[in-house]
């Protein structure tokens, strides 16, 4: 087995909305420096797809009209995404991509998605308005300056096994209620920043760490 680590962005042809791309080149710079090779593959309409083939898999924001596309495919996947994330292995999904992991999506023209309903929350609309701007929260390993651009209100159905990725102190994040940023279920990370977020050294550098040890892990169990 080779000694390269391998990404799948996942519809990255169609969910890369406000630099979402830049996360994964970050993150293969990172992993460069520390002496890794990346290969990154774009999962897309109609391909084969197992999670554990990966060390990381990537999931981008996206338009609504994308998103509607972006259903219909990706449920295939539902099973090989679960058990990757709930054998703890590394995952980030950005805006569009992180409401595709929770129940449903309902969209500015009235549309309910349905989606993977891996992960307890929601995600709905309002008339009032969209979340745009800039955002500030905090988090475990400091703190995150993005940008945010969304219709989609994420609520969490169990608040005792999701936990927010941070805690807002400028714009919306997952809603305008909750002061809450995002989503962490074990080693997955959900969240509304684009700009891209890794642009944030700490939480860049600590999931390329993250993806050497879940690299490390797969090649030990394959001697
Ligand atoms: N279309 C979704 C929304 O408006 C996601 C937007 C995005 O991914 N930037 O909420």
């Amino acid at each position: 087995m080779s000694d390269t680590i391998k990404i799948a962005y996942l519809y990255e042809d169609l969910m890369n909305t406000y630099g979402d791309s830049g996360d994964v080149k970050i993150l293969s710079f990172l992993l460069k420096e520390q002496g890794y090779d990346t290969q990154v593959d774009n999962v897309s309409l109609d391909d084969e797809f197992n999670a554990f083939d990966y060390d990381f898999l990537f999931f981008g924001g996206g338009q609504d009209f994308e998103q509607t596309v972006v259903a219909k495919d990706l449920i295939r996947h539902r099973e090989t995404i679960k058990d990757y994330i709930e054998a703890g292995k590394p995952m980030l999904c950005i805006c569009g991509g992180y409401q595709f992991l929770g129940k449903y999506y309902q969209t500015v023209g009235g549309e309910t998605i349905k989606c993977l309903n891996i992960l307890p929350f929601h995600t709905v609309f309002k008339a009032d308005s969209r979340m745009i701007g800039d955002t500030e929260y905090e988090t475990e390993w400091g703190t995150v300056r993005a940008f945010e651009n969304h219709s989609g209100r994420t609520y969490f159905d169990d608040k005792n096994k999701l936990k927010p990725l941070g805690k807002m102190i400028e714009g919306y994040g997952n809603n305008p209620e909750d002061k809450a940023e995002g989503m962490r279920y074990k080693n997955t990370i959900g969240s509304y920043s684009h700009g891209p977020i890794l642009k944030n050294e700490n939480i860049a550098r600590a999931i390329a760490q993250e993806i050497i040890k879940s690299h490390q892990e797969k090649m030990s169990k394959s001697k």
